[in-house]
């Protein structure tokens, strides 16, 4: 099958020929001031037949790791011989972008609008557009996003893993972690479709506002390690053996249990047993000590929320079960990003 020459794709409009690359910009549904707003789309359609592979990032505008993933895979020199279709989103919230804000101008979260409505609200109607424009013609889905602003994520694949589909997606891409969510987060919707269910992956890491080198690199080597799976491309790259994407089922959000200044005591990536000291918090406006956070379980800490005043009942840390004799394997991921595909670091 995937030997076949490649037809011709069109997508918005715009026919595409087999060997053909393209950027097309996908205008939006329209806003009050009438500006218009495009969402910048990149086409690879390989001269042989194969997967349709959507690669998407920044769903949510202050999330920008997507962008640089998008960018560095663009750039890879394998995409020439590429069987199948790659559509590469750097951005599909352009306006979150342009403002440094999650959502969307109807200041709604894109991530529940899902699968969108011809008549709805301005996120709805995204949604909508992005299903019959785009969606339409993808086999798989690579959703990149980042920890919100001051949410620092340790490089995890979500995905809903009773799905055997999305299991395989996931294990490909092979992130340090896998969680399993419901199918119902964002686009994670498109696996659990009756009618043509689309195997669907989430990658997320660091923070908001900010770029994760180290994250980046995962993230890159995650999209090339799928390809590859899906033989879409081949990769002569030496890759990094690794330990495998350990499955995590179970996440509990830890939250501060007093107003006031939070130390952090432990890292993301990091073990904590479960009654450990994790966080203490203080007065900010003199020196008494409020008390103290312990784990509530013993695994490896997923998320920190970098800001350090909080209200009570606010996110310190998420903890992932998992077992102690685990966090070598996962601790071996400080060394990822020596080896694998290469291209120019930030
Ligand atoms: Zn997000």
């Amino acid at each position: 099958m995937s030997d076949l020459k490649n037809t011709p794709l069109k997508i918005s409009n715009v026919t595409i020929q087999p060997g053909e690359r393209i950027t097309l910009a996908l205008p939006t549904p329209e806003i009050y001031t009438f500006a218009p707003m495009y969402i910048p789309i990149h086409i690879i359609h390989g001269k042989r037949t194969g997967p349709t592979l959507l690669v998407c990032g920044t769903l949510h505008g202050d999330e920008i790791n997507g962008v640089a993933i998008s960018q560095k895979l663009l750039n890879l020199r394998l995409l020439k011989s590429l069987k199948g279709t790659l559509i590469v989103i750097p951005a599909i919230n352009v306006y979150g972008m342009m403002t440094l804000s999650r959502n969307l101008p109807d200041r709604r979260d894109l991530e529940g609008n899902f699968p969108g409505s011809k008549t709805g609200s301005f996120a709805s109607r995204l949604a909508y557009l992005l299903r019959e424009e785009i969606f339409s013609h993808i086999t798989h889905c690579i959703d990149l996003h980042t920890g919100e602003s001051n949410i620092v994520k340790f490089p995890q694949v979500k995905t809903s893993l009773e799905n055997e589909e999305n299991r395989s997606l996931a294990k490909a891409f092979n992130a340090p972690v896998m969680l399993d969510v419901p199918p119902e987060q964002g686009l994670l919707w498109l696996s659990k479709q009756d009618e043509r269910p689309i195997p669907t992956i989430i990658y997320e890491v660091g923070e908001g506002l900010r770029l994760d080198a180290q994250g980046i690199k995962i993230g890159v080597n995650g999209v090339v390690r799928v390809m590859k799976t899906l033989n879409m491309i081949k990769d002569t790259a030496k890759q990094k053996k690794t330990h495998g994407s350990i499955p995590l089922e179970k996440a509990h959000m830890v939250r501060a249990s007093f107003s006031g200044l939070s130390e952090l005591f432990a890292k993301v990536g990091s073990f904590v047993s479960k009654g450990d000291k994790v966080a203490k918090i203080t007065d900010p406006f003199g020196t008494e000590q409020r008390g103290e956070v312990l784990a509530p379980c013993s695994g490896v800490v997923i998320a920190k929320n970098n800001l350090p005043i909080l209200n009570e009942g606010e996110p310190i840390l998420q903890i992932a079960e998992m077992k102690q004799t685990s966090i070598d394997k996962i601790q071996s991921w400080t060394d990822e990003g020596k080896e694998g595909v290469k291209f120019e670091p930030f």
